[in-house]
């Protein structure tokens, strides 16, 4: 089928590069130039496993192709994907300001019946919105039909997640909008759900708030095993062997962040206050999780008491490994509460420097390596689990510290690595008993 996908960024590039891969023709707009000429040139504008390679062989073949016109891009489109990003507002709402303009040139542009596919993100009754703002603005006398499809992916194995989803969800009213969605779809063979749009709108926020609900969870519990002297990866190991629960979301850490969750858990909570709904459950997971990203701030504090003057570095930036992304990164946070307290930050990430340079505070020095980043330090902060931090050449970089002191708030090392090396380590979740004892067990029964 010929596609148009409105927006290139994390959701729209990866979907384009994609959906040529299965054979459709796909036409990309966006309104960057930058981020246009770079496409055109083959190069893929962040950083997302796999995906570079794809758009090589796309382009080549000649079924993927990238321009800042939407004039070009709907010209001969029979489906449009909407995947611009909807940003938090001001007023904890998605900003739909993209959104609408896209909207408003599909309704200049077309010129040909076309299936209009809400991908981005949006707040219950947002396709129905869109879809008024298009029919006053058509320039020809053409059916529209619309979808909202929501997008499941995860930054990091984006390629990956849509060529092996869940599910797919299509949200319409329209029995010929629901045909030729499952038709872009089939060759991927992914379970299909149909709902209304509403609903389909609803999934998407309701995955995201229960997905943050179970980090909040696993952390409250984590540090209530600190207290009680339990440990945390036993006790989620012990929780995820139940299938009711299930064994996904249950690391404990320093909460959640980019660019999906607090934003969606934001914008629900915002839709169920205007609509005269408590949603009492959401209210806590963001304030656990608001809590949690402080938590190695505190342990600091308890260790040293004063942080003025030490010099810490912060290892991995990005909200999570295999990603570039930096948008509400728990990093953004601890460099901030840490510079606060008069600390010195110096900042290492192996993908994600350009992104933190633009959002990390001036003051923070950004290290060229982990091992630069470590020198004369006073403590570690490791806050991505990048594989990097957990080679044995990572744990011999800590020797060249101040003070072997390692605040690991992914629970990404290993506690005897670290005590062989001489490290006073603090994990998360950890009371007494420091090492995870479930799986080395597990592991020596499998061994046997
Ligand atoms: P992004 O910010 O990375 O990219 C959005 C792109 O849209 C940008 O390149 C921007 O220039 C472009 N754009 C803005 N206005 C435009 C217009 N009028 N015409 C053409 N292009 C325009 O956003 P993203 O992370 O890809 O997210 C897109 C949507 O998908 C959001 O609603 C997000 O919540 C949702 N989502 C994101 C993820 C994720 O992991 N990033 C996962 C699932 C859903």
């Amino acid at each position: 089928m010929k596609i148009a996908i409105v927006g290139t960024g994390y959701v729209g590039l990866v979907t384009g590069v994609c959906l040529a891969e299965i054979g459709h023709c796909v036409t990309c707009v966006d309104i960057d130039h930058g981020k246009i000429g770079q496409l055109q040139a083959g190069r893929v504008p962040f950083f997302e496993p796999g995906l570079a390679e794809l758009l090589e062989k796309q382009q080549q073949r000649e079924r993927l192709s990238f321009t800042v016109s939407h004039a070009d891009a709907f010209a001969r489109a029979e489906v449009i994907f909407l995947a611009v990003g909807t940003p938090q507002g001001a007023d904890g709402m998605p900003d739909l300001r993209a959104l609408t303009e896209a909207a408003c040139a599909i309704g200049r542009y077309v010129r040909q019946d076309v299936l209009v596919v809400v991908k981005s993100t949006v707040p219950v009754g947002t396709t129905h919105s869109l879809q008024s703002l298009i029919a006053g603005q058509l320039a020809h006398p053409v059916k529209v039909r619309f979808a909202a499809n929501p997008e499941f992916l995860r930054e990091g194995s984006a390629v990956y997640d849509t060529f092996h989803g869940d599910r797919i969800v299509i949200g319409t009213e329209e029995g010929e909008a629901a045909r030729m969605l499952e038709e872009v779809y089939r060759p991927l063979s992914i379970p299909i759900l149909h709902t209304d749009i509403r609903s389909a709108e609803m999934i998407k926020y309701a995955s995201n708030a229960f997905l943050a609900a179970k980090i909040s969870f696993i952390n409250e519990i984590a540090n209530l095993c600190e207290r009680l002297g339990a440990t945390i990866e036993d006790v989620a190991r012990g929780m995820g062997m139940d299938q009711r629960i299930g064994e996904k979301f249950l690391r404990a850490g320093i909460g959640y962040g980019g660019s999906c969750f607090p934003k969606d858990v934001k914008a629900l909570l915002k839709m169920a206050e205007r609509s005269g709904y408590s949603f009492s459950i959401l209210q806590a997971v963001e304030q656990v999780n608001g809590r949690q990203q402080l938590l190695l701030i505190e342990k600091a504090a308890k260790r040293w008491g004063d942080l003025r003057g030490k010099r810490m570095a912060l290892l991995g930036l990005a909200f999570k490994p295999d990603t570039d992304d930096m948008r509400e990164a728990p990093s953004l946070v601890v460099a901030r509460a840490l510079l606060e307290r008069g600390a010195q930050v110096a900042a290492y990430d192996p993908v994600s420097m350009g992104n933190a340079r633009t959002l990390l505070p001036g003051q923070v020095q950004f290290a060229a390596s982990a091992e630069a980043a470590l020198e004369g330090a006073d403590a570690a902060f490791v806050l991505t689990e990048w594989e990097e931090f957990t080679r044995p050449a990572f744990a011999r970089q800590l020797q060249r510290m101040k003070a072997k002191v390692v605040f690991d708030g992914r629970n990404c090392l290993d506690a005897s690595v670290m005590r062989e090396q001489g490290v006073e380590y603090y994990p998360i979740g950890r009371g007494e008993v420091s090492e995870p004892v479930l799986t080395s067990i597990h592991e020596k029964r499998r061994e046997r």
